[in-house]
């Protein structure tokens, strides 16, 4: 996730401890924000990754933007929230250095239980709404999540030039077309994850296979073991 974050900083990736200024842009305002590499003790923590935060004063426009969107669950800060009520941020890059795009994201809008895991996520790619019945049904609640799965899906399919992570083909490429698509490996209904660690790069025949199949990712060591006892590992991975 910070490396494709700092594709999107100018200076790059940020050193431990440094910190950056960064414009957010909510609810179609911008607001001065800075991000800050966690300046945690590394001798005391050697094997901790480095921790990106971004930092806002408790005063400041942001803050007070922030407190009314996510009013409910601050208001039942100390009950448990249902699932349905559960609230995010999600973040996208935009095609300007230093500034980002901050939405927040409601459990309730997204929760669609009738609808398959597969054609939900057909339709994070289709590449703007289109008129059929399913996109302007789904239109409401998909708009934000297809513009984040687009810019980290996006960057991680040319990460790979456009090859199966499993099968290590790019099978649109005598055509001149590019078919691969992004498969989340928890499944998003359940996880609402589309950080760059919860997706992986498959074509469109293996993608049909893993949800046909279920078959269980085992993360340490990077393969699928699916029902009948077929292990089938990646063939390529430079993001898991
Ligand atoms: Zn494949
Ligand atoms: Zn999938």
């Amino acid at each position: 996730m910070q490396a494709v974050f700092s594709l999107h900083l100018s200076g790059g990736e940020l050193n431990h401890g440094e910190k950056r200024a960064i414009k957010i842009i909510l609810n179609e305002k911008i607001f001065d924000a800075t991000l800050t590499s966690v300046n945690f003790d590394r001798e005391k923590y050697p094997g901790h990754r480095d921790i990106w935060q971004i930092v806002y004063s408790q005063n400041s426009a942001i803050a007070d933007s922030i407190r009314k969107i996510f009013s409910y669950s601050l208001k039942n800060f100390s009950e448990n929230l249902p699932p349905s009520e559960e609230e995010y941020f999600v973040l996208y890059a935009t095609d300007t250095k230093d500034i980002f795009y901050f939405e927040p994201i409601f459990k309730r809008e997204i929760i669609t239980p009738e609808r398959d895991e597969l054609s939900l996520e057909n339709l994070f790619e289709l590449p703007t709404l289109t008129d059929s019945e399913a996109a302007i049904v789904e239109k409401y609640r998909l708009t934000k999540i297809r513009k984040l799965n687009r810019s980290i899906g996006n960057y991680l399919k040319k990460l790979y030039n456009f090859r199966c992570q499993i099968c290590g083909q790019n099978i649109g490429a005598n055509y001149g077309v590019n078919v691969v698509e992004c498969h989340h490996i928890n499944y998003f209904v359940d996880s609402l994850n589309n950080d760059a660690e919860n997706l992986l790069i498959v074509c469109p025949n293996h993608h049909r296979i893993i949800h046909a199949a279920n078959p269980i990712f085992d993360r340490d060591k990077k393969f699928y073991r699916y029902p009948n006892g077929y292990e089938e590992s990646l063939l390529l991975n430079l993001h898991l």
